[in-house]
C-alpha cells in the first residue's frame, strides 16, 4: 500500500467547516477514490500556513519525525481548486517547490466529494 503525505490550505482548514482535513482526504485514501487509484496509507497531513514558505520545511519535519518517507505527495482538492484562489502562489508552483526539494512526486488533489 503507498504511503500518503497530504498537504492542505490552512487558511482554510482554520476557518472553514463541514470538512478541513476531518475526513474528504481521508476517505478517498482509504477507499482508493478519487485522485487515489488505490487504498493508500495516509502517513501524515501537513497544513500550509500564510504565506506558505514554512511548507517545505514542515514536510521535512512530518517526515523526520514520523520517520516515514510518503511515496506521494497529494495537495488537497480544496487547496488545488480554490476559488478564489490562493493569493501567494498556485498548486503547480507548490508541487514544483515540493517534488524539487523533496524529490517525491506531487500529485494535484485528493478527492472528488461535494
Ligand atoms: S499560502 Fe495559500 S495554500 Fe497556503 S495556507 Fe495560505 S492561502 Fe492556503
Amino acid at each position: 500500500m503507498k504511503k500518503i503525505a497530504v498537504v492542505g490550505c490552512g487558511a482554510y482548514m482554520d476557518s472553514g467547516y463541514g470538512c478541513p482535513g476531518e475526513w474528504r482526504c481521508l476517505k478517498a485514501a482509504a477507499m482508493g477514490e478519487g485522485k487515489f487509484d488505490e487504498p493508500a496509507s495516509v502517513v501524515s497531513f501537513v497544513k500550509c500556513e500564510c504565506p506558505g514558505r514554512t511548507l517545505v520545511s514542515n514536510m521535512g519535519m512530518a517526515m523526520k519525525l514520523s520517520e516515514i518517507k510518503p511515496d506521494v505527495i497529494h495537495l488537497s482538492s480544496c487547496l488545488v481548486d480554490a476559488k478564489p484562489g490562493c493569493p501567494y502562489s498556485d498548486g503547480a508552483e507548490m508541487a514544483k517547490i515540493l517534488e524539487d526539494k523533496t524529490g517525491i512526486k506531487v500529485v494535484m488533489g485528493t478527492h472528488d466529494y461535494h
